[in-house]
């Protein structure tokens, strides 16, 4: 394979925008000042202690540079609307255009955080629908929207499980989690001052409920469980599960990233759980991996609901009296008084954890969602988790045949939900090619490749959530394209090892950007 070198023009290209500064250059063109503003010098109109004594050091670009620019940017990611986004755990699915329409409409998108509840009605009540559909999806009574992400969402269910201990005079220090738990869910334990304790994992992939029943006792705040787990495997024995920690006077927090698998078809709060965060960003179509704004709403069974974060959006009443001077013929006075829904943001919740944001600026994402949920219906969404679960066991059934079979085994090989896991450890002894090798090859292919390393339980792990919206060649050609990597690499690893050769930029060094971050560009 022939290594690329860079052409000129491509250097060129390849500027940041400030080295594409020329000064005096500009985007924008302001009309000369109206004549009956009076043109007066700066200082008169911002105090002086407010003024920049020099020019913000700003990129001077024409508005076609900017364009090109960014444009250019944007084409070297690979994106959902460039291919399929394997990547497990992470539900890349299709992110329907009506919903960006609907978050787009001036009343949504230019709502101003600080609004007054009573001129921001709309946008309360699809707050309110939103948190009942959720609650309604979840199976538990009460959410609140408050949490930003799925971590934060976890953070806040365990300062509700310290609220709640801690409202019986009770103080348990300790927080079980499986050993195949997402990584967020350990760090989250630990930023909320619990001590993590962890479950093994049985042969079928679920909780070893032995082990659990060993570690399981008065000092137990909570058990934290993704179900189905990040192997994509649902775990049968959650009701006796559910009934051990309850028993010992412990919560069950759900980690709801994996809601793909199970909208519609089955309730976390049936199953026994106390808590569960929604990722309104994977299975509710809010776009996401960009580092935009996502949001991890959370569900609470009664018991847990007097700690929710404040405000809560609340629904009640008003009364709404009609004039008098203004009463159609034949009406008195009181006739057509009635009363109307007010949506309300209620602050009077004494014993709660608190605020966990300053605004609730991630409203779009709530548009979204609530776009999402109603244009889908609960069969739709149903019927989506049917297709994510039915992607899952073809394309696994697909890579169980031919090499991959050989070389990638299913590690719990059973019936998987919305994504399974594969074993490259076979591939690495045999060929010397790594799970991390065959990750960066399949970009050469056009795939996004699926997550690696993780869970951290299976050796040479490949995480694959194909999910609802990719048709059937497209999973047919992921398949195909593994098969030929490990022929090739069957008679020349190197290829795969040196992969990719048709990415912008090649191998990365991922440790350095780890340990030696550089986040800013100088200026100069
Ligand atoms: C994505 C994910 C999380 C964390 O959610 P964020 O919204 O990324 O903070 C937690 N658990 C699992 C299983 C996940 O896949």
């Amino acid at each position: 394979m022939p290594e690329l070198t860079e052409t000129p023009q491509q250097a060129d290209r390849a500027k940041t925008i400030y080295e594409k500064s020329v000064p005096g250059r500009r985007a924008f063109q302001l009309p000369p000042l109206d004549d009956l503003i009076e043109e007066k010098p700066l200082e008169d109109l911002i105090p002086k202690h407010l003024l920049r004594e020099k020019p913000a050091e700003l990129p001077e670009v024409t508005e076609p540079e900017i364009i090109r620019h960014y444009n250019r940017l944007s084409r070297r990611n690979f994106d959902l609307d460039t291919g399929f986004y394997p990547l497990g755990s992470c539900t890349m699915k299709y992110n329907p255009r009506l919903n960006e329409r609907v978050a787009a409409l001036p009343g949504h998108a230019q709502l101003h955080p600080a609004t007054d509840p009573a001129l921001a009605q709309g946008a309360l009540q699809l707050m309110y629908e939103l948190q009942e559909a959720l609650a309604e999806i979840t199976g538990l009574p009460t959410v609140s929207l408050q949490p930003s992400a799925g971590s934060q969402g976890e953070l806040a269910g365990l300062l509700l499980t310290r609220a709640y201990h801690a409202d019986q005079g009770r103080n348990p220090t300790k927080v079980l989690t499986p050993d195949t738990a997402h990584g967020t869910n350990p760090a989250s334990v630990t930023m909320a001052g619990y001590e993590v304790v962890k479950v093994a994992t049985n042969e079928q992939g679920g909780v070893d409920v032995e082990d659990l029943k060993s570690k399981i006792d008065d000092d137990v705040a909570c058990l934290m469980l993704t179900n189905p787990n990040t192997l994509g495997v649902f775990d049968e024995n959650i009701s006796e599960i559910a009934s051990l920690v309850h028993d010992a006077g412990g919560l069950l927090y759900y980690d709801g990233a994996n809601l793909n698998a199970i909208m519609g078809q089955a309730r976390p709060g049936d199953m026994g759980f106390d808590i569960v965060h929604v990722n309104l960003h994977k299975s509710f179509s809010q776009p996401h991996g960009g580092g935009g704004p996502g949001a991890g709403p959370i569900a609470v069974s009664e018991r847990v609901e007097p700690f929710i974060p404040r405000p809560q959006v609340v629904k009640g009443e008003v009364e709404i009296k009609f004039p008098d001077e203004h009463l159609p013929e034949g009406f008195e006075s009181g006739d057509m008084d009635h009363k109307e829904p007010f949506y309300d943001l209620d602050y009077d919740r004494p014993k709660s954890i608190g605020r966990l944001r300053g605004f609730q600026g991630n409203f779009g994402v709530f548009v979204r969602s609530y776009a999402y949920i109603l244009s889908l219906g609960g069969d739709g969404l149903s019927e989506a988790s049917e297709q994510a679960v039915l992607n899952a066991n073809y394309l696994k059934k697909l890579l169980s045949e031919g090499r991959a079979g050989k070389y990638l085994p299913v590690a719990f090989d059973r019936h998987c939900m919305h994504e399974f896991v594969l074993s490259g450890a076979p591939m690495k002894k045999e060929l010397g090619v790594k799970t991390l090798d065959l990750a960066k090859r399949l970009l050469d292919f056009g795939f996004h490749p699926p997550t690696v390393y993780f869970p951290l339980l299976v050796d040479e792990a490949l995480m694959v959530e194909p999910v609802e919206t990719e048709a059937k060649e497209h999973l047919d050609a992921f398949a195909e394209a593994i098969e030929q990597i490990l022929e090739e690499a069957e008679s020349d690893p190197e290829i795969a090892q040196n992969a990719p050769y048709t990415t912008p930029v090649r191998r990365l060094d991922e440790v350095g950007a780890t340990r030696n971050p550089r986040i800013r560009q100088n200026p100069s």
